[in-house]
């Protein structure tokens, strides 16, 4: 067992140069880092050591077949471990990083197998948060972060959310706050044509499709129900993801309705006796009673619905509920992020309100 991590709070702004080079000396030797991110805290290490990424797998107890993303800090650091930059991924990367998108390239030769599953392609990011681009450069490596949350529950978007699942499992924790996203990176598949999106994510898809003109959609992204296995692209497709110590409930429609269909919910588990939470919105939550209801933010600011997702999400687990009745909002821009979560996390329990 590890003792606890060492704790590095650091100005996100401004972050304290004497801090990041205590971090980047344990990445150096092998040893584990959660670190802030624009989009959720990532848990990091030298992406080139595979006893290192290995010890990554462990900490989170994630799945061997499920690769994290690559974080750089230059340009160089891609070409040493992508095959290829076509000019289409060129345009993209001058458009979007550093930011929270993820693409996805045909691998080099000085990835260890590990660090990518075994699979023949590699997901890079480059983002944008002072602290981990600091860490990046400090480390003089690139390192490998997915996000610094126990494998299968809500990502963290704090440094107390890393410590609640990873305290005794990781080395450090250099805390800058809470995250300005909320979700994760759009992951996006450059190694095929058309390019097409694993992942929907901070960087939204009316955004990239301007960008490029051919661009699909995988059908995992919006689906409503699990797909067979066969269809997988991304390994993440695979496994259970963001999901609360409770039943997740998601009520999709129109507002009017999805309120109905909530208070009829509401009323049913809680006469069976459950600790019922309702995440509403701030044009519901008073038609609730706050008891039970939290607001993720109002529906005209979807990116505040984002930022609070997981957080809400873990509140209600701390708390003891044991239902969760979601609200389902718009599935444009971040929507489609914040949709996709919310019904993963929920195993696909959607209710159609009408
Ligand atoms: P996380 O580690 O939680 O940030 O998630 C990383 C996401 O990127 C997961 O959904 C992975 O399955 C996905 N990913 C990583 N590497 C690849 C790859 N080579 N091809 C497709 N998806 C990938
Ligand atoms: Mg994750």
């Amino acid at each position: 067992m590890m003792k606890k991590p060492l704790i590095l709070k650091i100005n996100p702004q401004e972050p304290e140069i004497k801090k990041i080079q205590i971090a980047a000396d344990i990445i150096k030797k092998g040893g584990l880092v959660a670190f802030p991110t624009e989009t959720v805290y990532g848990l990091g290490a030298d992406a080139l050591n595979s006893r290192a990424v290995l010890s990554l797998f462990e900490a989170k107890n994630r799945p061997l077949d499920n690769p994290p993303i690559i974080h750089v800090e230059n340009m160089k650091q891609v070409q040493e471990l992508v095959k290829k930059v076509t000019y289409e991924a060129k345009m993209v990367m001058s458009e979007f990083w550093p930011g929270p998108l993820t693409l996805v390239f045909k691998r080099s030769d000085i990835v260890p197998n590990t660090t990518t599953a075994g699979l023949s392609t590699i997901a890079v990011r480059m983002p944008q948060h002072k602290v981990a681009l600091a860490l990046i450069s400090e480390s003089n490596c690139p390192i490998a972060a997915p996000s610094a949350n126990l494998a299968g529950r809500p990502s963290a978007t704090s440094a107390e959310h890393v410590f609640a699942d990873l305290n005794g499992r990781i080395d450090a924790i250099v805390d800058g706050g809470t995250t300005q996203i909320g979700v994760e990176s759009t992951v996006l598949d450059m190694s095929v044509t058309p390019p097409q999106i694993l992942r929907p994510g901070g960087v939204s898809f009316e955004s990239l499709k301007n960008s490029l003109d051919d661009l699909e959609l995988h059908p995992f992204v919006v689906t409503r129900k699990k797909l067979p296995i066969d269809k997988v692209r991304s390994p993440g497709m695979r496994h259970k993801h963001y999901a609360p110590n409770a039943e997740v409930i998601v009520v999709e429609g129109e507002v009017q309705m999805i309120v109905c269909k909530v208070t009829e919910l509401l009323r049913h588990y809680r006469f069976m006796g459950k600790k019922v939470g309702v995440l509403a919105t701030d044009e519901t939550i008073g038609l609730y009673g706050t008891a039970y209801a939290k607001s993720l933010g109002s529906r005209s600011n979807l990116d505040s619905i984002a930022k609070n997702l997981f957080r809400l999400l873990r509140d209600f687990e701390i708390e003891g509920v044991e239902t969760i009745i979601a609200e389902g909002v718009s599935a444009k821009g971040i929507g489609l992020a914040i949709m996709n979560r919310l019904r993963k996390a929920s195993g696909y329990n959607i209710v159609k309100a009408e």
